[in-house]
């Protein structure tokens, strides 16, 4: 057998790997081991970043449409 099964069963906690931080948009728990996302004012989990980059980006969001002088 390998070691992995002892590794785990060695932790405090069985169930849950140690939290390292919290997400700073879900509130999801951020995992030792887990990415995540640096930024100026929060950490952020890899499923919030879609979500995020919208908002950060929100100004340079724009509809697509005709300028006023052809409609
Ligand atoms: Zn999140």
């Amino acid at each position: 057998m390998m070691q992995k099964q002892r590794a785990s069963r060695r932790s405090k906690d069985r169930q849950q790997a140690a939290v390292f931080a919290y997400c700073g948009l879900c509130g999801g728990e951020i995992y030792l081991g887990q990415l995540y996302y640096e930024m100026d004012d929060r950490l952020l989990c890899p499923e919030c970043l879609p979500e995020y980059a919208k908002s950060y980006f929100l100004s340079r969001q724009r509809t697509a449409m005709l300028p006023e002088w052809m409609a």
